[in-house]
């Protein structure tokens, strides 16, 4: 077996059972471990830590598959999925939903693994080398376990060049896509591109935050920034918005969006091609207001060292979210950056109140659906973070 042995002291936030070992806690590597190989993590001292996959390309050198002498192999990986698709069984029988995250990572004890399903289709996504090691055992394992119709691979994430790794997409096990995949989420329709989509195709973490949407919107005027295929836009509709504006950038999410809304049956949404950045400041400067509005950007910081810059960027769009809002209005604004802290979040979202010379409450925290969970030793896992703001009135 291959052996990483760390410099000492470095055995610390491994015995908190944090999955990932820095580059600088590294001491040597004892045989020659090839990318994604297992390696035996000890300390200095020789005692034995973790087992862990090897990615030498990466500042992460190696992220933990577990804590015992247990040997990686097909059934570990086996054992792991079925646990993870269970903890998501009474989602998928409650009626919510037919489409949820089954692997979530780290959190889920599969360090750089995602997998969702959509219908009968799960897409796998492989994110480091210890991922893209165990492909075969991973796509065999979510087929027995799911049953599903077949597993699509979504590995083109830009995270894998720090692996490494090139992208890489296809059909994995069972049938190719005949014509579109189609998920039902609290009632409503959503057409999934997992060939193109963005994620593996739609963004699921949003399912509670948007189903909260709905139960503000009846008979507000709303706002949804960010839009993608139009996922807090019908919402809105669906809770009984008065009207419904909808601005996104992409213009094949706008057609997709436009298709969600005539598949349920909800036709009356202004879907605004364009910018928010911009498109805000025109809706300011004609006078517009809403009541209920809507902020969900891309990821403006993927790590903290993007942070100051997408916190201008944060306050820019939320200062111009709040001047929009009528009296008693809401802002539901998300960060989905894991660079930017929770603090950080309401600090930036308390200036933007300041300057736009308002006094909001927040109402509630927000954070990604529960087949998103976070391991409670990976605080790091905790990236999608929204907070409701109710603007009581000028201050
Ligand atoms: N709220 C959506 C997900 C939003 S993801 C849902 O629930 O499904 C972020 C979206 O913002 C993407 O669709 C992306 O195309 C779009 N986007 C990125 N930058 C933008 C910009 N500057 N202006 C408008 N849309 C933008």
């Amino acid at each position: 077996m291959h052996k990483l042995v760390l410099k000492p002291g470095r055995e610390k936030s491994l015995k908190r059972r944090h999955p990932w070992i820095f580059s600088g806690a590294v001491a040597r590597v004892e045989g020659e471990p090839a990318p994604g190989d297992t390696v035996d993590v000890r300390s200095s001292s020789g005692e034995f830590l973790a087992a862990a996959a090897w990615s030498p390309e990466s500042q992460i050198r190696a992220r933990v598959w577990g804590w015992g002498e247990r040997e990686i192999d097909a059934s570990f990986f086996h054992e792991r999925v079925t646990h993870a698709v269970q903890a998501r069984a009474a989602l998928f029988e409650s009626g919510i939903t037919d489409a949820a995250r089954l692997v979530h990572g780290e959190s889920d004890g599969l360090p750089g693994i995602v997998a969702d399903r959509y219908a009968d289709t799960v897409v796998l996504q492989l994110l480091s080398a210890g991922a893209e090691r165990w492909r075969e055992a991973l796509a065999d394992a979510l087929t027995r376990v799911t049953g599903a119709a077949r597993v699509w691979e979504r590995s083109d994430a830009d995270v894998r060049e720090l692996e490494g790794l090139a992208p890489r997409a296809g059909l994995l096990r069972g049938a190719p896509l005949a014509g579109s995949l189609t998920l039902h989420e609290h009632g409503l329709a959503f057409g999934v591109e997992v060939h193109t989509g963005h994620k593996t195709g739609f963004y699921l973490d949003q399912r509670d935050n948007r189903m909260r949407l709905r139960a503000l919107a009846k008979d507000c005027d709303v706002l949804d920034c960010f839009s993608y295929t139009g996922g807090f836009a019908l919402n809105a509709l669906a809770g009984g918005a008065r009207s419904v504006t909808a601005v996104e950038s992409s213009a094949l999410a706008l057609e997709h969006a436009r298709a969600n809304a005539g598949a349920n049956g909800l036709a009356s949404v202004d879907w605004v091609e364009g910018d928010v950045f911009q498109t805000l400041r025109r809706f300011r400067d004609q006078g517009r207001q809403f009541d209920l509005i809507v902020l969900d950007p891309p990821k403006l910081a993927p790590t903290a060292a993007h942070a100051e810059r997408a916190a201008r960027a944060y306050k820019d769009i939320n200062l111009l979210g709040f001047k929009l809002l009528r009296p008693g209005g809401v802002l539901m604004t998300f960060s989905c950056s894991g660079g930017v802290s929770p603090e950080l979040f309401q600090k930036i979202v308390a200036g933007a109140a300041l300057d736009a010379g308002v006094n909001p409450r927040i109402e509630a925290w927000l954070h990604a659906a529960s087949d998103h969970p976070v391991a409670l030793n990976f605080p790091e896992g905790e990236y999608l973070k929204g907070l409701v703001c109710r603007v009581a009135d000028k201050c």
